[in-house]
């Protein structure tokens, strides 16, 4: 997919400052001479491999996450191939600071940390005019939108334009994980103001200094801005992230029958917490049909992870009333049952015939879950007596503490392992370190949606589908467990590790475009082998030839 020489006539400074083409002091002699570089670069040539040496000298020097991040972004300013070639020989240390956590504690600082615009930020200043906009974007195709309006950032709230932090780490882990092209990549904000009154307040903060519009003004941007894309960019993928539950829900049913579109808090959190759950059956041996789920947080991450896997247990052979009621929610006022008023649609599935309970202990109590997935961005609310009544109803339970950043976790690794005497099989949205308890050793799985997401999207754009379905992400469930070896199983960690993630992401997007030519969605040729095909579209970030 590469077309990295599309701007052949490039030479001299504009060579140097364009990030796609610009390999620093990697330019050979013969290119130096031909590009008109001689003079602009020091007379040692370095290799890409010392280049990425100095890259981690510099990086490893700084003091603070936060100025790490700043550098890995300043560096995929500057010469992206190499921002790659590094982040993916270094995917365990710097996946964290790309994105979750440390992208949150960015997003939190971005008018502080401003350095170079990445992506188009649209405002509710841009009504009528969202087409023009698209228009300004620099590249003819485009493959994937990640697009927020900064109103529920992970579990910080509302950022407002600050939010474009995660589009932008969004997109990076496109490529980094699955190997979408950098090019065919496009971060979008919408701007449509923020209730954050810090932010408000703050002199630096980039976005509109006004409250946040709501109902038929909003609604009207959003499909203005949905039609301009298939307009300029038909066929894009457009990935919805980070909306709030007031609009995720809403605007998802609304448009995935439409466009090519997906929800990632609803439909790749599914995705990633199905594929876990596949994956410690495994090691306890039990059926899918016979758990049953206690979430912890109603939300867009637990209902789409609800409705995931009722999905799934009716392929199974359930029906959708005895699936719907394997799935249990505690939401910020307690057990979600039939007899609660006022509650919200997303909700009403899986209210269910029980008496009211006020707190998650007395519901896990009660219900006794073989599953305990927390979505609700609410830290340490996974207590010891919780974690321990999830011990004394399992041999094995499975506890999944999603929320991120970490800072917003359930409950820790060392936590879940230490009360119930590591027989816990546990999950974190943001990663934790192995915990050694006793003399053995466990490692967590990261249940970040990042093992889903990019290789859906290659999948996808590879195959060219006009919709995506419910159906893509349990074939990317299934295929993710299946990743994990029996080595990973019996550390207790339920995802494959990172640095398999191209490969895992190639296998995801071979089943996701096997569904789609399954459902007559894919506009593509077939190709007669899909996993070569899909590993044929990675974008690899070793530098090109020029001469
Ligand atoms: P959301 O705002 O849609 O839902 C949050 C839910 O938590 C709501 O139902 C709310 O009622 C409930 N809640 C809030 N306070 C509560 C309390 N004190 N007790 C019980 N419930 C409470 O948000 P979301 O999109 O569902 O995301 C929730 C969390 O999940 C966030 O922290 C987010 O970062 C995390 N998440 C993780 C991943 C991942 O890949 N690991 C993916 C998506 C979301």
């Amino acid at each position: 997919m590469s077309d990295k020489l599309s701007n052949p006539g490039l030479t001299g400074v504009d060579l140097l400052h364009d990030p796609v083409t610009n390999k620093g002091t990697a330019f050979t002699e013969i290119e130096r001479e031909k590009l008109k570089l001689r003079g602009l670069l020091p007379p040692r040539i370095f290799p890409a491999k010392e280049q990425a040496g100095r890259v981690l000298e510099s990086y490893h020097a700084k003091t603070s996450d936060l100025e790490k991040f700043i550098y890995l972004i300043a560096l995929q300013d500057r010469n992206e191939s190499l921002f790659y070639q590094v982040l993916l020989n270094n995917i365990d240390e710097m996946m964290p600071i790309v994105y979750t956590p440390v992208v949150g504690k960015a997003c939190q600082e971005y008018g502080h940390i401003w350095r170079r615009p990445r992506g188009l930020f649209i405002t509710v200043e841009d009504k009528g005019q969202v087409i023009d906009i698209l228009g300004n974007w620099y590249r003819e195709k485009v493959g994937i939108i990640v697009v927020t309006d900064g109103e529920r950032i992970l579990g910080l709230g509302d950022l407002g334009a600050n939010g474009m932090g995660i589009p932008v780490g969004k997109l990076t882990l496109y490529t980094a994980c699955a190997g979408v092209d950098p090019l065919l990549c496009l971060p979008i904000t919408i701007d449509v103001g923020t209730n954050n009154e810090h932010l408000l307040d703050d002199p630096l903060y980039i976005g509109l200094r006004q409250h946040r519009i709501r109902g038929d003004e909003y609604d009207a941007l959003i499909d203005e801005f949905v039609t301009a894309v298939e307009e300029v960019f038909p066929g894009t993928l457009i990935q919805f992230e980070d909306f709030s539950n007031l609009n995720a829900f809403r605007l998802l049913r609304k448009y995935r029958g439409k466009v090519c579109t997906f929800n990632d808090d609803i439909q790749g959190t599914a995705g990633v917490a199905l594929a876990g759950i596949y994956s410690a059956l495994r090691i306890t041996g039990q059926k899918l049909t016979d758990q049953r789920i206690l979430f912890f947080g109603a939300g867009e991450a637990g209902i789409g992870i609800g409705d995931l896997i009722s999905s799934a247990m009716v392929d199974e052979g359930l029906s959708q009333v005895e699936a719907s009621r394997k799935s249990w929610f505690v939401d910020s006022k307690g057990l979600v049952v039939k007899s609660r008023d006022n509650l919200q649609e997303h909700k009403l599935n899986y209210a269910h015939d029980h008496e009211f309970l006020p707190d998650l202990l007395s519901a896990v109590e009660s219900l006794k879950p073989t599953i305990l997935v927390g979505v609700s961005g609410q830290p340490q609310t996974f207590t010891q007596p919780v974690v321990e009544a999830m011990g004394d109803a399992n041999e094995r339970p499975v506890i999944f503490a999603l929320s991120n950043p970490t800072s917003k976790a359930e409950c820790t690794a060392e936590q879940a392992y230490r009360w119930t005497e590591g027989r816990a099989i546990f999950a974190s949205g943001s990663p934790f370190d192995a915990v050694t308890l006793n003399g053995k050793t466990y490692v967590p799985g990261q249940g970040n949606n990042a093992y889903v997401f990019p290789g859906v999207g290659l999948g996808i754009i590879a195959c060219g589908a006009r919709h995506v379905t419910d159906e893509m992400f349990s074939a990317a469930a299934k295929v993710l467990a299946g990743e994990v070896s029996e080595e990973d199983l019996k550390q207790g960690c339920i995802y494959p590790p990172l640095r398999k993630i191209r490969a895992v992401s190639a296998v995801i997007a071979s089943a996701v475009a096997e569904v789609a030519y399954k459902q007559e969605l894919a506009t593509e040729p077939k190709p007669s082998d899909m996993l070569a095909y899909m590993k044929s579209q990675q974008y690899q970030p070793d530098y090109e030839s020029y001469v």
